[in-house]
């Protein structure tokens, strides 16, 4: 039943909402395309998918998830070349990762090929939704959550999967101001900060909130044993230029969602020749650098943010100002690579691309 993807019914919009957009105005995540993808998980086994127009869905009010906080997501993002095929950037990566969120939260896995086809399906289906303007693109997301009618903690038996898309523009619309956090945690060893599970975005909400009151956009995350290593901050990995070395903290520990635009960073900049270091960074190291002048850059990657560069890194009641973002080579080469890479503009040598 899984390997039947060629017979996905498909129930079409009798009207698109197409016209009703302001593609020149796009912001993000708040323009759905026309239709959504949706799968049910029942009697032990994924019922048959369906591609329906998007709408509201209706919930018993005891559903598990929403309770309980069995919820997973993934996020990605498709562009057109100049040709008008659909680019993907790496899709094989989030099923893998969708696979172990599901494997960490105790939920069905769905077989990483056909989470890709089914990604496929629904893009290909609204394709005419992905933005040809510059920074622009079709966010993805596929998400599954525990649908039991039931009060009580145990894993639920049924599950929905769903991946809509929306038409999105830049989610940093300038260099990012982000602060060393050093008393709340994103993730503790042996918890779930590996896994892209709704609950770890709804615990960083006040932490990042404060750091916002006081002219932050997004928290630098440090362990929650010693707060003395820096982990990622906020939706994006993390990646310093120090010495003239690219250094970002290794993924060893299970505290950090691994991040396919980060990967891509190391592997393109190892291609170029650049020095990398995947390895534990301390916030010491960091600062004495940024005291010393040395740290030449600092970027996040992310799918939503892509290559945000970072203007200003607050310690405790130090703000230090970071080199000019003119200067910033590395993460100006591999942010210009990366949107180059998903409109098409340049060939794609690391065999990076899903095209349709
Ligand atoms: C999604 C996410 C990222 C970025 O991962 P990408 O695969 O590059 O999109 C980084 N950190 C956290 C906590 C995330 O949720």
């Amino acid at each position: 039943m899984l390997e039947d993807t060629l017979s996905i019914k498909v129930k079409r919009v009798q009207e698109s909402k197409i016209n009703q957009v302001d593609w020149d105005n796009l912001s993000f995540g708040k323009v759905f395309s026309d239709h959504m993808l949706v799968m049910d998980y029942a009697d032990g086994e994924w019922k048959l998918p369906e591609i329906v127009p998007f709408e509201d869905l209706s919930l018993h009010p005891a559903t598990s998830a929403i309770h309980y906080g069995q919820s997973i997501f993934e996020g990605m993002k498709a562009n057109k070349d100049a040709d008008g095929n659909v680019l993907i950037f790496r899709p094989d990566l989030n099923a893998r990762r969708f696979a172990e969120s599901c494997e960490r939260m105790c939920m069905p896995v769905i077989p990483e090929d056909f989470f890709t086809e089914l990604i496929k399906k629904v893009v290909d289906l609204d394709r005419s939704w992905i933005p040809d303007q510059k920074g622009c693109a079709l966010y993805i997301r596929p998400f599954l959550f525990a649908t039991d009618h039931f009060i009580g903690i145990k894993p639920s038996d049924n599950y929905k999967f769903i991946i809509f898309t929306c038409p999105v523009g830049a989610y940093y619309s300038q260099p990012v101001y982000v602060k060393i956090e050093e008393f709340y945690t994103r993730a503790a060893e042996g918890g779930v900060g590996r896994a892209k599970t709704a609950g770890n975005y709804a615990a960083s909400l006040y932490p990042a909130k404060l750091a916002q009151e006081k002219g932050f956009h997004q928290l630098v995350w440090t362990d929650a044993k010693e707060h003395k290593h820096i982990e990622e901050s906020g939706t994006m990995n993390i990646l310093f230029e120090l010495d003239g070395k690219l250094i970002t903290p290794s993924e060893d520990s299970d505290t950090i969602l691994r991040s396919v635009t980060k990967r891509s960073a190391v592997e393109i900049a190892k291609h170029w020749g650049v020095e990398v270091e995947e390895r534990r960074i301390t916030v010491e190291e960091i600062v004495n650098a940024l005291r010393e002048g040395r740290l030449t850059d600092a970027f996040g990657a992310g799918t939503a943010a892509t290559i945000a560069q970072i203007a200003k890194i607050g310690f405790r009641d130090e703000l230090f100002e970071l080199p000019p973002i003119e200067s910033r080579t590395i993460s100006t080469r591999i942010k210009n690579y990366l949107t180059d890479l998903k409109s098409g503009k340049i060939e794609d040598e690391m065999g990076w691309l899903l095209k349709f």
